[in-house]
This record gives C-alpha cells, structure tokens and sequence, in this order.
C-alpha cells in the first residue's frame, strides 16, 4: 500500500482551494457582498449515523498462528455466508453456522483452504456524516457522496465550494454541495454499507430534494448506492416517481442517463482534444500516465487507448503496473473491475504488465498526466519531476499551489479540474433534466451535448487565460475577458464569478 503523502506543511485543504478564488475576486473586483456569500458554505451539516454491524471473522497474526497449530478445521456454510472484505476479513452471517460442525478453542476456529481466524463480535457501530451545502443561486446544491476514512469538515467544506465554481462552469443550473461518512468500505459488508446508506438518508430526508440539494457518486459510491438514496428517498412518498432526479449517477434501468457512467471520464477526453486541437498535435500514439483506476481514471484510459493513445503506467493505492508500449487497458480494466478476487480493484499484481515502484510513477517520460485518485498528489516536489506536456485534472484538487507554480513556471499546460472533470456532473444534470421530463435520450445525443459544452467552455477559460475574448461558431468568451492574462485555474474562478456574479446582481438579494 502506497504511503500517505507527507502534509506537515499543509494549509487548511478548504484555504489551499479558495486561494484561486480570492485571486479571480481581486482580479474582477467581485462585488464584496458577493464576495461574502461564497467566502463561506450556506450550511455546514454535521451528524452521526448508527448500524448494527455483523460479527467478524479475523485472520490470526502469524505469533498467534502458532498457538493453533493443532486446531482441528471446521466445515462452515462457505459462499456468501461468508462474506470476503478487502481488508483480508470475513463477515460471518449466522447461514454460516447452519448445519455446520465447529471446532472453536478460545475463541479460534480454523477454516479450510482459509485459515486460522477470531471471531469478533460485531454490534453497534457510530460514523461521522456530512452534507456540507456550499451555495444555491445559480440553482438546487449539487454534489457527491463520498464514502471514506479520510473525510473531514475541512475536505467536503473545499468539495463544496468547488461544486459551485464547477457547475457554473459547465453552465449548468446547479449549485454547490458535497459530503459523505467517514468509514473504511474496505472493512464493510455489502449490508452494511447499504444500512450507513439508509441512515445517511433518513437523517438527511428534509435538506434533501431534486429542487434542493442533488447528491451523487464520488469516491467509493456509484450507481447501486445511488439506487438506494433514490429509494430511502422516494418510499413513502404519494408522488416516488416525480422525485427520481433526487439523486443522479442512477443506473440507466432505474432512471439513470445513458453515458453517465463514464461521463467523468469522457469529459477529460473531450477536453484533452480540445487541447490538442489548440497544440496542432493528436492524441493518437500520445503516451499517457493515470493515477487512479476507478470511475474516472478508467474510463479516461480505456476511452483513449480506444482511440490510439498509450497508457504507459497506471497507479492506484496499492501499486504501479507500467509498459513503456502502451498497457491492455481493456484487460487491466476487466483485471480491476471484473474479477471477483480482486477485492480491492486493484492494478496491483495485473499479470499483463510488470510492477513499478510507486515513487518512480510521476517521473516517466510522458505527453498525458491524468491525475484521477485523489487530492493533493501533484505537489511541488512531484510538478518538479514531471516530464508531461499536460496535465489534465480528472481528480478534484489533484495539485497543490505549489504545484501549480511549478507547472506554470515550467509551461505545463494545465486543464483545471473544474473544468475537466465537469463531464460527470453536466450528465448529472441531463439525467435530472431527463427524470423531471420522464424522456430517455440516446448516448449519442448525451454525447453530442457534453462534447459540445465542455469543448466550449474549456475554450472559454483558454481564451481567458490568454486575454484572447473572440466568438466563433463554437464559443464566444468576449463577456468574461479581464484584459490581461492570467494562469488557466484563475482564469476558470474568474469564469465560474462572473457567472454567478450576475445572479446577484440581476436578481438582488432578498432581505
Ligand atoms: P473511485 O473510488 O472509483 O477510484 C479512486 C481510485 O483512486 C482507485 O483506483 C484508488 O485505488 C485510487 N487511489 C486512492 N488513493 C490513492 C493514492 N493515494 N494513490 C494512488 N491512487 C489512489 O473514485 P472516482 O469516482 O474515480 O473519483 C476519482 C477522483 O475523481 C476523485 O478525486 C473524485 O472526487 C473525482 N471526481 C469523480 C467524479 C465521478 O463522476 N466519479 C466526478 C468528478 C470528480
């Protein structure tokens, strides 16, 4: 497992992410009232939530080992009854026990083909939850749900807030908002995640709603957690399927929008053409490094491998597999995602490709980084290192400040993440539109629409950056110039205020 990033020297993540918003207010001298209204979230939610969790099988240290040499075996219901988690624990459901016969000696059961394992009781377990609600004048809170043990005020607070530069962005109704529990999935059974899921809800059941506050997938949430919100939700209610768009990122049977799956991923890949367009280069045989293999990383890999690129190393939280001509990304994807002994959807131990050492990941010689794991990876030690042409933010915040110095100072371009990752929740937002319309739409018109929008509005912040306002047939930036240039993350912020600048002040405020 890779080792946590050194962060003794860290700001607040909520600081370190407004600093290109004070930046973008002093360059377009933001109304101050304005400026006070986003300076801080509308609400901060901070609850706990309760489940009952099921005893655990855990393996023995091999010091305890020992002591059961002779432990006769025990022949327990296998199979779901005894369900694997990624940590190398087993939840052991009370089938298990059904018509089985059991040797137990201080608490120690050995399990055949498994080995020696305590059980230890489950019971009543207490999680930290947020729902942190940035700002909704531009339209309802929208944001993810993430599910993580490193989760905290001061993260979802910055997740929030990027959420409300991010959907003005990608010039969408929406506002700002995030949130999520702080849990270990790795350490939860399927049951249990699903109970967290509900409670999450239920506490949540009155600031939610599809005019108010929208969550959807982050890390560790997708589509099936999506399902159960949108049930918790909806139950009970006279009028269930009025109130599908409560939550998107839905499966496409149960109201979710074609493309939405990969819709993260697509919008970086969009982007990146859109940049080599601009550069007069292709991004066929274009060499690319991924950090991360989830919802975004992989499908950003897979959908540019399909088109001719080569991803040369992939990383994620438990290795580095590298091929300097270009990975199976279709195998490494199915490796990850469809085998049901990778627990832990990992690259690590891909038979496709050798390993690398972690640390001599950001230092290949490459055209494409795509950041897509988590924040704060692209420090300024590592932008030192990078040997990239461009780097495209599919994770949020993936660059420190001094990072992004380093970047500007050694003309790497940068594709900032709100705008390039804005691919998932513009599809979020088509999916509401589709559940409010009861209309399903093909993926080619999904894929028509957010191509279109974010080429244009990555060109918007482009023209920016370059003090270059003009109109062409596919976008027109003249109304967002500040007649000088600026870095390519301001110069999103000055885009994301000017919009919702104007809500304001068109709209007033109402006291
Ligand atoms: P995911 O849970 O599907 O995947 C996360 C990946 O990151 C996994 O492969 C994991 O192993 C890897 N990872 C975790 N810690 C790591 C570390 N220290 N070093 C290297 N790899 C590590 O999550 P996702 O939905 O793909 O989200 C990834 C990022 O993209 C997050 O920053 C998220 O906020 C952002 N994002 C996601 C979406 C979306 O639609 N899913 C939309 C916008 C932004």
């Amino acid at each position: 497992m890779k080792a946590p990033r050194k962060e003794s020297h860290r700001r607040s993540i909520f600081d370190e992410t407004m600093e290109p918003f004070y930046r973008a207010a002093e360059l377009i001298k933001l109304h101050p009232r304005v400026r006070l209204e986003l300076e801080e979230p509308d609400f901060e939610h901070i609850f706990y939530i309760t489940i009952d969790a099921r005893d655990r099988l855990v393996p023995l240290s091999t010091e305890e080992e020992a002591h059961f040499k002779d432990l006769p075996a025990s022949s327990v219901k296998a199979g779901e009854a005894l369900e694997p988690l990624a940590n190398g624990q087993f939840v052991l459901h009370r089938r298990a026990l059904l018509k089985a016969d059991i040797t137990l000696r201080e608490g120690v059961l050995r399990i055949p083909r498994r080995g020696l394992f305590r059980i230890e009781k489950g019971g009543p377990k207490k999680f930290k939850a947020y729902r942190i609600q940035h700002n909704q004048v531009r339209g309802p809170y929208k944001g993810g749900v993430r599910y993580h043990r490193d989760v905290s005020l001061d993260l979802f607070k910055a997740m929030a807030a990027e959420m409300t530069w991010k959907t003005a962005i990608a010039d969408i109704p929406f506002g700002g908002a995030k949130g999520g529990v702080r849990i270990d999935p790795a350490a939860h059974s399927k049951e249990e995640i699903e109970h967290v899921t509900l409670r999450f809800i239920y506490k949540l059941k009155n600031i939610l709603g599809p005019y108010f506050d929208i969550p959807g997938p982050d890390v560790n949430t997708n589509a099936g957690i999506m399902a159960m919100m949108m049930r918790q939700y909806t139950d009970g209610a006279t009028n269930p399927h009025a109130l599908r768009g409560v939550v998107t990122g839905k499966d496409v049977r149960i109201g979710g929008s074609e493309g939405r799956l990969k819709a993260t991923g697509q919008g970086v890949v969009y982007c990146l053409e859109e940049w080599a367009r601009w550069r007069g280069t292709s991004l066929v045989g274009a060499r690319l490094l991924v950090q991360g293999f989830g919802n975004v990383g992989s499908a950003a890999a897979e959908i540019l491998h399909a088109m001719g690129a080569r991803v040369v190393a992939v990383q994620d939280a438990y290795g580095t597999v590298h091929d300097e001509k270009g990975l199976d990304v279709p195998a490494l994807v199915a490796w990850c995602h469809a085998n049901p002994d990778n627990l832990r959807r990992t690259v690590a131990g891909f038979p496709g490709a050798p390993a690398l050492p972690d640390d001599d990941f950001w230092s290949l010689d490459a055209d494409i980084a795509v950041p897509a794991a988590l924040g704060g990876e692209i420090t300024g030690e590592v932008a030192e290192r990078l040997r990239v042409k461009v780097v495209a933010e599919g994770a949020n915040g993936p660059t420190t400040p001094e990072g992004d110095a380093v970047l500007h100072a050694r003309k790497i371009d940068l594709i900032p993440d709100i705008v390039c990752n804005a691919g998932g929740v513009t599809v979020s937002y088509y999916e509401w539109l589709q559940n409010l319309r009861m209309e399903h739409w093909t993926e080619q018109e999904v894929h028509t629409r957010l191509e279109r929008a974010m080429k244009s509005n990555y060109a918007i912040i482009r023209d920016i950056a370059l003090d270059r306002p003009q109109k062409t047939p596919q976008h027109d930036s003249r109304p967002f110039a500040i007649g000088k240039e600026t870095d390519m993350r301001t110069a999103a912020m000055v885009l994301a205020l000017k919009r919702i600048e104007a809500h304001y002040l068109l709209e007033g405020f109402s006291q």
